[in-house]
Order: structure tokens, then C-alpha cells, then sequence
């Protein structure tokens, strides 16, 4: 290893240190920083950014870079670990350098502003108070997009999705998502015109929140999630902050009326954390080898964990007893079935945060055929609501009755990110087919889930999933581990035949 390539993951180690500083006090803000401390953390967080820019855009690193690019036993090999190192920290150098930093500052100041306009306004379900907000971080976004530029052969709108699922392309996205959005619509139209619902009675039950949180923890330790390198702390908004090495952060929030949103809520941040604990962060902090590859390939860790297991009829013969004990009587005196009925409740609702598995993907199927729109410059701001309204109608069959409910749910684009919704359907789409390719590698995998063995699963996620970091792109890992490019067809086929006899047909 020559030392210009040891430099430069130091210089790495030591922007991460000052990310992770970062890390520590947006954590703290959600959780414990008590009101009065609000306007020095925004200084304070503005001051870490800053110095983290810096750190990041080091003209050293690019003389460095190209030391390294340069020496054959480094970058001989190009899918080397060295190799594939030095590509991805060439790809953040060049990313970064190329926003001007008055427009990083701007971003940061326009969307804090932003993010406030579109709390007031959703909060009245008033969209004009939005739009000119709306309008401004799109112009900043589209801005910070054409700094980027489009991929060769691509669009705008790659550029901003570049920043999230690195190699993913909207044409890509839209091939798959089209046909799965048509086949999930009319699977949502049987199962809820011809099918029976399962009884939702067991979603009733009130418990206090130190009892599910007892069993958060239970099922948290029992998947593998390290407590000794994390915490679980509760929140408004549930998160997962991967701040160091040694140090995995997740959040839930509970409601007493609504025990499975918890439940449901700290798998889901649990998934992630367990991807955080997995990735080699140890020995190559800082670095891309070390870091999670892409938003959807963090999802897909988390819808993993969250609905193949904690949704199957096997991980509740494992549960029910465990929850009867921890939970109380009243959970308890349901049996496997109903729990499991129950978690799978298929609903038109208009909340993409409390979808079920079944409509959530045409959520966010419309979110990026309007950010898409917006763009391209085919759709005005201004005419967001009816167009939300217009497509909705279409997906789910019922009128959307505001605002509120329609396109000011999100908080997203009011600090344009715009480019981060389709990450949630590939993580749904990408865990479906990892499944698939884990169930025929373990192929007793249901019975260890019954038992409560999940370690096999942990395994084979760690070893395939976590430990190459961003060694290879979220298409090149899925494609290598499961043989294809990423399909429609084990998500919604997964859906159909769980979902099917659940609703008596
Ligand atoms: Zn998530």
C-alpha cells in the first residue's frame, strides 16, 4: 500500500469524524435537546457542515487521487477493494467540488425556511402558502442537478437520483415500476371488493408504552441488533443515525391505542441498524468501502426485517408467546393466526407512512412521476395538487379530500429532496428478490424463524450484503447476488400469494 493511498484514508477518517460529530447532534435534536437549545444547534450544525465541506473538498485529496489513479498495483485490478475505493472516493470528490458553495449555503438556508412554510401550510392544508417555497427549492434542486449533469444517455432528474441509489436511472425505474403499479392496483381492487378482511381486533388492544417498549428491545436482541454498539430511544419521527463505529442509533415512538406501529416502526429502524453495525466501519471508517452502498439498499435491510419477517406466520409462532408475556393477556389471548391476519391488513388510505405493503409502492409511485414531471419542466408547482389529485384518484379508486391528505403529506420536497421516494420502492423491490435468493440458500429458514433462530439470516445478510460496503453498485450487488437485474416479479408475487388466501381467495 503506498502511503499517498494511506493519506488519503486518513484524510477520509478525519471527515467522517467531523460528519459524525454532525450525526451526534441531529440525533440529539430528535430526541433529548430540550426547546431552548434549537437556535445554536442550527449554528452549531451549520458550523459542522461546514467544516465537513471543507474537509470533503480538500484540494489534497484530488492530487492524492490522482497519485493513486496512477500506480497499477492499486488499480490493476479494477474491482480490487483498493480499486473500487479509489473509484467511489473519486465519484464523492468530483460530486462535491462540482456545487458552487453559494449554492450548497443557499440549499441549507432556503430549505430550513422551506421546511417551515411547508409545516404551517400542511398543518392549514393550505398549498398556496407552499407553492412559492415549492418553486424556489425546485429551481435550487434543478440548479444543483445541472452542476451535476445528467448521465450519459440519462436525464436531469438522474443526477439528483445519483445522489441516493448511485447507477439507478428514472427510464430504469420506470420500466419496473409501471407494470408493477398496474398489477398491485388491481390486486388492491380484489383483495378489497371480493376478499374478506381479516380481523383488525387485535390492532386495538392499548398498552403502555413501557411495555412495548420491553418488547421492542426483546425482538430487537433477538434478530441480532447489538445493544452493547447501540441504543433505542424514542422520538416523533422514527430514525436510524449510524453515527461511528461502535455506535448505532434507532428510534420509535409509541402509541398506547396502536401497539404494532412501535413494533413495526423499531424493526423497520432495526433492519437499518443492523445494515449500520454490519457495514466494515471498523477498519475502513470514513471510506466508501465502509459505508452503506445506497438509500435502497438500506430499505431494503429494513423492509426485510420489517415485513418478510416480522409479517410472516412464522415469526409470529415464534412472537405470540413472547408478547402474551411481555404484552399482557389481551394480546395474548389471540391466537398465531389472528396476529398474523391482523399485521396484514390491506387498506386505501392516504398516508404513504401508514401504507401496508400492498398500496405502499403506489405511494410512492406517484411521488416520482409528479418530481419527475417537475424536472423535466412538464408540470408547474402550481399545478401539483390536481395533477396528485387526478393520479391518485386513478391508483386508489377514492377522491383525495385535501391537501393535507394529498400533496403536502410529505416533508421531503420542501428541502428539495427530490430523487429520494423511488429509493423506497427499491428497497421494497430489492428485499423480495433477495428473499427469494436467501430462502433457496436457507432452505429450513421458516422453521428457524418459528424457533426464533434468526442468526442464519443475519449471517448470510452480513457476509453478502453488509460487508462489501459500496464495493459494488446497488445494481452490480443485487444482480450478483441474486443472478438477474432488479425485477417486479418476486415482490408482487410474494405480495399475491401471501395476501390471496389471507383475504379468503
Ligand atoms: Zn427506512
Amino acid at each position: 500500500m503506498t502511503t499517498a493511498y494511506q493519506h488519503l484514508r486518513e484524510l477520509h477518517r478525519d471527515a467522517a469524524l467531523v460528519k459524525s460529530v454532525g450525526a451526534l447532534l441531529a440525533w440529539d435534536q430528535e430526541t433529548y435537546m430540550p426547546a431552548g437549545g434549537a437556535a445554536i444547534r442550527a449554528e452549531q450544525s451549520a458550523t459542522l457542515a461546514t467544516i465537513a465541506h471543507a474537509k470533503a473538498t480538500d484540494p489534497r485529496i484530488a492530487d492524492l487521487l490522482d497519485e493513486c489513479e496512477g500506480h497499477s498495483p492499486l488499480v490493476g485490478d479494477r474491482n480490487s477493494p483498493e480499486a473500487r475505493n479509489l473509484h467511489e472516493m473519486r465519484r464523492d470528490y468530483d460530486r462535491a467540488t462540482r456545487l458552487p458553495a453559494t449554492l450548497v449555503a443557499e440549499l441549507a438556508r432556503v430549505g430550513s425556511q422551506s421546511q417551515q412554510a411547508w409545516k404551517d401550510a400542511r398543518e392549514r392544508s393550505d398549498f398556496e402558502a407552499f407553492r412559492p417555497w415549492l418553486e424556489k427549492t425546485l429551481e435550487l434542486t434543478r440548479e444543483k442537478a445541472r452542476c451535476w449533469g445528467a448521465p450519459e444517455g440519462g436525464e436531469l432528474y438522474d443526477a439528483l437520483i445519483e445522489e441516493y441509489e448511485p447507477g439507478a436511472r428514472a427510464a430504469e425505474i420506470e420500466r419496473v415500476f409501471t407494470p408493477l403499479g398496474e398489477r398491485l392496483s388491481s390486486l388492491v381492487a380484489e383483495l378489497l371488493d371480493r376478499g374478506t378482511p381479516p380481523n383488525d381486533a387485535p390492532l386495538k388492544i392499548e398498552i403502555p408504552a413501557e411495555r412495548q417498549h420491553a418488547f421492542g428491545l426483546r425482538v430487537l436482541e433477538s434478530i441480532g441488533f447489538d445493544l452493547r454498539t447501540g441504543r433505542l430511544d424514542t422520538t416523533t419521527h422514527p430514525f436510524c443515525e449510524g453515527v461511528a463505529p461502535g455506535d448505532t442509533r434507532l428510534t420509535t415512538r409509541y402509541r398506547e391505542s396502536s401497539w404494532t406501529d412501535a413494533l413495526f416502526g423499531t424493526l423497520h429502524e432495526g433492519g437499518h441498524g443492523l445494515y449500520e453495525q454490519g457495514v466494515p466501519k471498523g477498519e475502513n471508517f470514513g471510506e466508501p468501502l465502509g459505508e452503506a452502498v445506497s438509500l435502497g439498499i438500506h430499505e431494503s435491510q429494513s423492509r426485510l426485517w420489517e415485513n418478510l419477517v416480522g409479517r410472516s406466520r412464522e415469526f409470529w409462532q415464534w412472537a405470540q408467546p413472547i408478547a402474551a408475556k411481555t404484552l399482557g393477556d389481551e394480546v395474548g389471548r389471540f391466537s398465531v393466526d389472528e396476529l398474523y391476519g391482523a399485521v396484514n391488513l390491506v387498506r386505501r388510505s392516504f398516508i404513504r407512512v401508514e401504507a401496508d405493503e400492498a398500496t405502499y409502492n403506489l405511494h410512492v409511485m406517484l411521488r416520482f412521476e409528479i418530481e419527475r414531471s417537475l424536472v423535466r419542466g412538464d408540470l408547474s408547482p402550481a399545478d401539483v395538487p390536481s395533477a396528485w389529485n387526478a393520479r391518485f384518484e386513478e391508483l386508489f379508486k377514492v377522491p383525495v379530500p385535501d391537501d393535507k391528505r394529498g400533496c403536502l403529506q410529505d416533508v421531503h420536497w420542501s428541502f428539495g429532496l427530490i430523487g429520494y421516494f423511488p429509493t423506497y420502492t427499491l428497497g421494497n423491490l430489492n428485499s423480495a428478490q433477495l428473499w427469494e435468493r436467501i430462502t433457496a440458500d436457507l432452505p429450513d429458514l421458516s422453521q428457524m424463524i418459528a424457533r426464533g433462530e434468526f442468526a442464519p439470516l443475519l449471517g448470510w445478510l452480513r457476509e453478502r450484503v453488509h460487508a462489501p460496503g459500496r464495493r459494488w453498485t446497488p445494481p452490480e450487488l443485487i444482480e450478483r447476488l441474486t443472478g438477474r437485474p432488479l425485477s417486479a416479479d418476486p415482490l408482487f408475487d410474494y405480495l399475491s400469494t401471501k395476501l390471496r388466501p389471507l383475504y379468503g381467495l
